[in-house]
C-alpha cells in the first residue's frame, strides 16, 4: 500500500524531524527574521533530493522545495516564526528559558517541520514511481504578522497549484470546516513638532494624536457591527517625558468574519485618525497596511480527506509521559480556565474532561474560527486545513504553556501525526483523479461569486514593526 510506505517513511525520519522541530524551538526567530529556521529546512529538503529555492522576492526567509513533474501539483504550507517574549523551557511549570527571549507559543516550529516531513515522504514515493505529480513545500515566513503568504500570493509563487494543504498546532484533532476571521494589520504614523516640554505650547505632540485616535476608535466600536473588532498597541516614540514627541505610531489589527465588513469599517477608522491629527495640529503622515488576510475558504472535500486519514491513523500517539506532562500543566488551571481553552479550540463537550485529546473530531458546530491568518490563497486555490493536538485541552495559543509543549514530546508526537495526515491526504489526491476533480469542482462552486482583490499594493514590501 502506497500510503503505508509514505507513513513508514515519516516514522523512519521521526528522529530527524523531532530534532529539526527542537532546533527551531531552541532558536526562536520572530516574523521576517527566520534565518536559522529557513536555512535549516532548506538544507534538509535539499539533502533529501528536493529542488530548493531559498529567498523569494522581498522575502529572504521564504522557501520553496519541489519534486516531481506534471499534475497534480500539491503544495504543503509551512511556517516557522516565533512570538516576542514568550520564552519558556519545555517543562510543565513557568520557567523562562532566556530572559526577554522569544518563544514558539504558536507551535510554528512544529507546523513547518510537519510539512517538511510530509513533503519528503511524498517525494520518496514519487521517486519510487508510486505517485505521479509534483509536490511542493512552501516555507512561509511572518505568519504572525499576516505577511508571508500574502506577498507570496501577490508574486505568483502558488501559481498552478491544484490544492494547498495546511495544518496548525492545537489541542484538537479536527479539520477546518468554517472560515476564520478576516484581518488587516495597519500602522498609523503621526508627525508633530518637537519642543522642550516646559515650552510645550510651541510643540505639537504626535503621542497626543495617537492617544486621541485610540480614544476615538474606542467610541467608534459601538457604531460598528458587533463582530468587527480591533486591537492596538502604541509603538514607542523612545523619548523621555520632558520632550514633546514629534513622532508616534499606532499599530492596529482589525478583524471581522468577512472582508467586506472590514472594507466598510476601515475608512471610518482612518477618519478617526485624521480627526486626531486635526485636534492636535499634527499630520497623519501615513496609513500603511502591512498585511492581513481574508476570511479563509475551506474545502470540505479536503476536510473529509483529513478526517479519513486521521481516523486511519487512529489519532495521535501520545505516551504515558505525555499524559503526565499534560496533567501537571493543566492541574494549574481552574476548571473555568480549562473550559475556556477547550471552547477556544471547539472541542466537543464529551471530551472536556480529558487531558490530552487523542480522538478525531470530524466537524465543529461553530460558524467561525476566532483566529486569523494570511491565507488569502484560499480564495485563489483549493485549500484544506486541519488542527492536530500538540498541547493539552485548556491551553491557548500564544502562551508560555503552548511554548512548553511545542518544545516537548507532546508537540513532537502531535507533529508526526499531522505530518502523516498531510502526507496521507496528498497520496490520495495524487492517486484518485475523481477526488482531485471533486476538490476542484467544489472550489469552483464556492468561489464563483467572489471577486478577489489583494489588500497590499504591487510595490509594497514586507515590513517589520518595531515594538520599541
Ligand atoms: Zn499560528
Amino acid at each position: 500500500m502506497i500510503k503505508k510506505k509514505v507513513w513508514d517513511c515519516i516514522d523512519q525520519n521521526s528522529d530527524m524531524l523531532k530534532k529539526m522541530a527542537r532546533d527551531i524551538w531552541e532558536n526562536p526567530e520572530v516574523s521576517l527574521e527566520e534565518e536559522y529556521a529557513s536555512k535549516l529546512q532548506a538544507k534538509v529538503l535539499e539533502e533529501a533530493g528536493l529542488k530548493v529555492v531559498l529567498g523569494l522576492k522581498d522575502l529572504p526567509t521564504a522557501l520553496i522545495a519541489e519534486y516531481g513533474e506534471g499534475k497534480p501539483i500539491i503544495g504543503i504550507l509551512g511556517e516557522y516564526d516565533a512570538l516576542e517574549s514568550l520564552s519558556q523551557d519545555s517543562v510543565p511549570e513557568r520557567k523562562v528559558r532566556v530572559q526577554g527571549g522569544h518563544g514558539h507559543g504558536c507551535g510554528h516550529n512544529l507546523l513547518g517541520t510537519g510539512g517538511v516531513g510530509a513533503a519528503i515522504a511524498i517525494k520518496e514515493a514519487i521517486e519510487r514511481g508510486e505517485l505521479q505529480g509534483t509536490i511542493r513545500y512552501y516555507g512561509c515566513p511572518a505568519e504572525e504578522e499576516l505577511i508571508g503568504k500574502l506577498f507570496m500570493l501577490r508574486d505568483g509563487y502558488f501559481d498552478h497549484c491544484d490544492a494547498l494543504l495546511y495544518w496548525h498546532p492545537s489541542s484538537n484533532n479536527m479539520p477546518w470546516r468554517v472560515p476564520c476571521l478576516a484581518a488587516t494589520s495597519v500602522v498609523f504614523s503621526f508627525k508633530g513638532l518637537t519642543a522642550h516640554a516646559p515650552q510645550a505650547h510651541i510643540g505639537r505632540s504626535a503621542l497626543d494624536a495617537v492617544e486621541l485616535m485610540n480614544v476615538g476608535a474606542n467610541y467608534l466600536r459601538e457604531h460598528l457591527p458587533r463582530e468587527v473588532m480591533f486591537h492596538y498597541s502604541i509603538l514607542g516614540n523612545g523619548i523621555a517625558p520632558n520632550t514633546v514627541p514629534d513622532r508616534c505610531q499606532s499599530w492596529y489589527m482589525m478583524r471581522a468574519p468577512k472582508r467586506v465588513q472590514l472594507d466598510e469599517a476601515f475608512p471610518r477608522l482612518v477618519d478617526v485618525a485624521k480627526g486626531a491629527a486635526m485636534m492636535t495640529g499634527t499630520t497623519l503622515e501615513s496609513v500603511e497596511v502591512l498585511g492581513g488576510g481574508n476570511e479563509v475558504i475551506v474545502n470540505q472535500t479536503i476536510a473529509d480527506l483529513f478526517v479519513k486519514n486521521m481516523n486511519e491513523l487512529g489519532g495521535p500517539s501520545f505516551t504515558e509521559a505525555d499524559y503526565k506532562f499534560a496533567k501537571e500543566l493543566t492541574d494549574q488551571f481552574t476548571p473555568e480556565q480549562k473550559l475556556r481553552g477547550a471552547k477556544a479550540f471547539q472541542i466537543p463537550a464529551e471530551y472536556h474532561d480529558q487531558i490530552l485529546l487523542d480522538a478525531v473530531v470530524p466537524k465543529t458546530d461553530a460558524d467561525v474560527f476566532p483566529v486569523s491568518g494570511d491565507a488569502d490563497l484560499s480564495w485563489v486555490f483549493p485549500f484544506g486545513a486541519v488542527y492536530c493536538a500538540t498541547w493539552p485541552i485548556g491551553v491557548f495559543t500564544h502562551t508560555w504553556q503552548a511554548t512548553a509543549c511545542t518544545g516537548s514530546d507532546i508537540g513532537f508526537h502531535g507533529m508526526l501525526f499531522a505530518s502523516k495526515t498531510l502526507a496521507g491526504a496528498c497520496c490520495e489526491l495524487m492517486t484518485d483523479e475523481n477526488l482531485m476533480n471533486k476538490v476542484k469542482d467544489e472550489f469552483k462552486e464556492t468561489s464563483k461569486n467572489l471577486e478577489y482583490k489583494i489588500n497590499i499594493g504591487a510595490d509594497a514590501v514586507p515590513k517589520k514593526v518595531k515594538l520599541t
